[in-house]
């Protein structure tokens, strides 16, 4: 395991490094408490460190406390070595946010047997943060389709919508929906419908770009956020993500199916300050009037402020 050495005395620190290295770790080496910290802060910093309480720059305890205080950070386990072994000090070393201590001088078999509970502990932890990141993509997953789910999907655009509005970036929201998705339930059975939606879906995922987001809605309801465009691509990129669709047959089972959506695209322009529900009921109003107009088009409208749209363009599919 990478283990972080803080210790300023020159002779204490190459004797503690050999210890470790013949104990078959990586040894990252500190000689005062400001290269410590400077080590903390890298991207591939330690997990586990040995400190020196007694350091110039900053002191072991004070190392402690700044790691102890960072935030999103991923656990490190501290070990403090000390000469102080009071009571006293070991509560306030224990306080300060040390795992453990070890009075000097130390027993090398002890500090062997210390460090090994320490890797222990983070070993746990590397579990837990893994198994954390694989809920939290479960939870934000939708189960059929593996884009993001509803609720994660409005999370983002939530997200996003504030992101806009901060750094006054325009932002292109579009719903779309399934064309006559009950047809294919009912003609070719629900399997078919499934297999029609994961296709749907990974259609989507392969027309974004890598700042697009996109989710599932509802049933045969899908959600493309696309940041970044100008008011007169909005239209286009509605084209690209309904052509996405349309263009070749999809395959289900051994069926080839013609599958077409409609779609309803909001612009929200540089500094709008719009809400995730505001813009999805827009997105909804487009989203129908694009199916009351024939189905499998694209009606889009532009949004410079949340009370004034601009006018709506529709365009045919060419497929119907
Ligand atoms: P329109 O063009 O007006 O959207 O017609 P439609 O038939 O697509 O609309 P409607 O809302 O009547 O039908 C949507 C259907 O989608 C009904 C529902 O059974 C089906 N559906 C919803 N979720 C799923 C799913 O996960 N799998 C399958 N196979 N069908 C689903
Ligand atoms: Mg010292
Ligand atoms: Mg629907
Ligand atoms: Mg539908």
């Amino acid at each position: 395991m990478k283990i972080l050495i803080a210790e300023d005395d020159a002779v204490s620190r190459r004797i503690l490094e050999a210890y470790l290295r013949k104990w078959g770790h990586d040894v990252v080496v500190a000689k005062d408490g400001a290269e410590a910290w400077n080590q903390f802060q890298r991207e591939d910093a330690p997990r586990l460190a040995v400190l020196d309480w007694m350091m110039p720059e900053l002191d072991g305890l004070q190392v402690c406390s700044k790691v102890r205080a960072r935030e999103h950070a991923p656990f490190t386990y501290i070990l403090l070595l000390t000469a102080k072994g009071e009571t006293d000090d070991i509560v306030t070393a224990l306080d300060a946010g040390a795992d453990d201590y070890l009075t000097k001088p130390y027993n090398a078999m002890e500090l062997r047997s210390r460090i090994g509970a320490g890797e222990r502990i983070v070993r746990l932890h590397e579990q837990l943060e893994t198994a954390n990141a694989a809920l939290k993509r479960l939870a934000q997953t939708d189960f059929l389709t593996q884009v993001y789910n509803r609720s994660a999907i409005v999370h983002r655009l939530e997200e996003e919508l504030s992101r806009s509005a901060r750094s006054k970036a325009p932002l292109a929201v579009y719903l779309l929906d399934v064309d006559h998705f009950k047809q294919i339930n009912d003609n070719f059975g629900h399997a078919a419908g499934d297999q029609a939606l994961i296709e749907v879906a990974r259609r989507l995922k392969e027309q974004c770009r890598n700042y697009d987001v996109t989710g599932r809605y509802g049933g045969e309801e899908f959600v493309v956020i696309v940041p970044g465009p100008t008011r007169q691509e909005v239209e286009a990129i509605g084209e690209r993500i309904r052509m996405a669709i349309s263009r070749t047959q999809i395959s289900a089972d051994d069926l080839e199916l013609g599958v077409t959506v409609s779609v309803g695209g909001i612009w929200i322009g540089a500094g709008a300050m719009a809400s995730v529900d505001v813009v999805l009921k827009r997105a909804d109003e487009l989203l129908y009037e694009a199916k009351r107009s024939g189905r499998n088009r694209v009606i889009a409208a532009g949004w410079d402020d949340p009370s004034d749209f601009l006018a709506e363009t529709a365009h045919s599919g060419s497929g119907i």
